[in-house]
């Protein structure tokens, strides 16, 4: 990627930022923010051997999908990934589905959502302007665990992701980076996070089942107008443990046709 690539998506990244409104260092939500921006963000606890996410253009509808078997902070992550692929790669008349199985891929789409995320995450200026304000400028020199974990809670990433980002952008050399990861396996993100008061929900799988409440509408409508079976119907209400006797007026004869369980079918 080279040096103009990169500013480009440093600014698509800043207006997407600027589009959710975003104010402190932070996403308080991004998968509110990416509801906010028009995609279709959709969570689902697949597992955690699975992939991680997908970016994908269907009909009229850009759609992003995490796993939420994942810790949060990396489910995080894959949304702000995701983003970027919807952002950078995929169109109408081109590629219309990237699928994400991991984020170490060196693919060019892939370092290029990879770079997007980080600049939508923690863009260079928060970055320093949290180091300058918060942490009194403190020496990088002698940073601890405990000052990654502020920087982790008010950025809403994890651990890792801090000091990759730390790296890259030149505020901390290899062997700092390897003390402070060290530091973290002998304490762990969350035993830090603990000591400061911070986000330990960020250590954590969240295991959401979100699906825009239009798809549910869209599966409901189709049931009634019978172009969906009652299992289709069943299949993907299952999918966010409702039951079709939860739904009033539903109609009960059948026809085939493609519903959200089968979009999520087609991932695997
Ligand atoms: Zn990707």
């Amino acid at each position: 990627m080279n040096k103009n690539r990169q500013i480009h998506i440093e600014k698509v990244a800043e207006n997407v930022r600027d589009e959710c409104n975003v104010k402190d260092y932070g996403f308080q939500n991004i998968f509110e923010a990416a509801g906010k921006i028009g995609y279709r963000a959709i969570r689902y606890p697949i597992g955690n051997d699975s992939f991680l996410g997908f970016a994908l253009i269907k009909d009229t509808e850009r759609i992003i999908f995490s796993n939420s078997s994942l810790i949060l902070s990396r489910e995080i992550f894959s949304v702000a990934h995701e983003i970027g692929h919807q952002k950078l790669h995929l169109s109408e008349q081109g590629i219309t589905i990237i699928r994400d199985d991991d984020f170490n891929d060196r693919d060019e789409y892939e370092i290029e959502a990879n770079y997007f995320a980080a600049s939508l995450l923690m863009p260079i200026e928060k970055v320093v302007k949290f180091i300058r304000l918060e942490l009194n400028n403190k020496n990088s020199n002698i940073w601890n665990g405990l000052d990654i974990a502020r920087i982790q809670t008010v950025f809403n990433v994890s651990y890792d992701m801090v000091l990759i980002r730390l790296k890259s952008l030149g505020i901390i050399d290899d062997i700092l980076l390897d003390k402070l990861k060290f530091e973290k396996t002998q304490q762990t993100a969350s035993k830090l996070l603990r000591v400061i008061n911070g986000n330990v929900d960020l250590c954590k799988s969240t295991e959401v089942k979100k699906v825009p409440v239009e798809y549910l509408e869209w599966v409901i409508s189709n049931y009634n107008e019978k172009l969906i079976p009652i299992k289709s119907l069943e299949a993907a209400l299952n999918y966010v443990d409702l039951k079709a006797e939860d739904f009033e007026n539903l109609s009960e004869e059948q026809a085939e046709e493609e519903s959200f369980a089968d979009l999520l079918r087609g991932m695997d």
